[in-house]
């Protein structure tokens, strides 16, 4: 038997989201078990199921505790060489922030593809069915892309790939790339490779009973806006965060109070990590007087065209991967997209970037 006439073995690790959502009375909320989710889509040919309910909740409460119970499982189901992909159902609210943690530890050809929908399970005009079909074609067709995203017809890498509809079904894009490809009528079609970091060991939390959920670091975000000051960012550093992300203005810019605080928490072993607020583009180091110059000069570390929710899952990664404080944006750098110096073609209106 070729590799490909065999069937493909396919492992739906089911997690909750609208996509197993119904009707509770008084709004939706994820119930249905995984079968359930399965029995709406068509079974793309060739392909065997095997179906494991891991969670049942709807994804603005994922925590950092079930994402590194999924980390685990992801790991687990792939010790096994019979298998030769997974899918995950999810919410579609954080999916993008468990799909980058997924992708940051993910050390196998093998695909892992999550996938949800925008609206409930059983409704008429529904997408999850369509969408799960496409993440087992997906999972059961390609190789060595890492942890994808599959979504109303699209392939998307995990880096760099957000929410940008809240109610539309094309729920997902990177706003500063394209798809990696499209999937349709049984095909899928892939035009271009992710770019990945080196994968990560998998982090020691990872394999600590799912009922303990002590120890685990916390990491903030704080966005800043007009008439912001550091007062939310200290009062994260207060509340014992080992990592902070700065939803910074423009391409990285705060003020200089803000810029003070943050060579405070870093001096003190805080990781402080900067995005931006702009939906599409890299943080650059570019302005002073409480930009991302004096950000990166007070320790902050950029993170390129990472959105605060995988930078996010970035800091949460280098945190749990190195247990010094003093070493972590070490750990950190090689997680993101290359940096972007302040070159003066660059300050004058360049506008090209490379990620290295
Ligand atoms: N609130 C839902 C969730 O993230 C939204 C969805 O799944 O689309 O679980």
């Amino acid at each position: 038997m070729t590799r490909d006439d065999r069937t493909r073995r396919i492992v739906l690790i089911s997690t909750g989201g609208t996509i197993a959502s119904r009707w509770q009375g008084t709004g939706y909320a994820a119930d249905a078990p995984g079968d359930d989710v399965l029995a709406t889509a068509a079974l793309p040919e060739g392909i065997a199921v095997e179906v494991v309910d891991l969670f049942n909740v709807n994804s603005s409460r994922m925590t950092t505790r079930r994402q590194l119970t999924l980390l685990r499982t992801v790991h687990e189901t792939l010790a096994d060489p019979g298998v030769d992909g997974i899918v995950i159902t999810h919410g579609t609210d954080t999916l993008e922030e468990t799909a980058f943690l997924l992708d940051l530890h993910h050390d196998d050809p093998r695909p892992v593809v999550l996938t949800g929908a925008q609206r409930p399970l059983g409704t008429a005009d529904g997408d999850g069915p369509g969408n799960l079909c496409d993440a087992l074609q997906i999972a059961a067709s390609v190789r060595d892309l890492g942890v994808l995203i599959a979504f109303d017809g699209r392939v998307h890498a995990a880096r760099g790939t957000v929410k940008t509809q809240t109610l539309g079904v094309d729920a997902f894009s990177d706003p500063s790339d394209q798809p990696l490809g499209k999937v349709g009528f049984s095909r899928v079609h892939i035009q271009r490779r992710p770019d990945r970091s080196l994968p990560l060991p998998l982090p020691p939390a990872a394999c600590a009973p799912d009922d303990e959920p002590e120890g685990l670091p916390r990491v903030d975000i704080v966005t800043h806006h007009s008439d912001g000051d550091p007062l939310l960012l200290n009062a994260a550093v207060a509340a014992g965060a080992q990592g902070v992300v700065l939803v910074a203005t423009g391409a990285g810019n705060a003020t200089p109070e803000i810029a003070a605080a943050v060579a405070d928490a870093v001096a003190g072993g805080v990781l402080v990590a900067v995005t931006t607020r702009v939906p599409a583009g890299p943080v650059a180091e570019i302005y002073t007087g409480g930009g991302a110059v004096d950000l990166v000069e007070a320790g902050a570390v950029l993170t390129g065209t990472l959105r605060a929710g995988q930078a996010r899952i970035a800091v949460l990664a280098a945190v749990l991967g190195e247990t010094d404080p003093a070493r972590r944006a070490e750990t950190l750098a090689p997680l993101l997209d290359g940096p972007v110096r302040s070159e003066p073609a660059l300050a004058a209106g360049g506008s090209r970037f490379s990620a290295g």
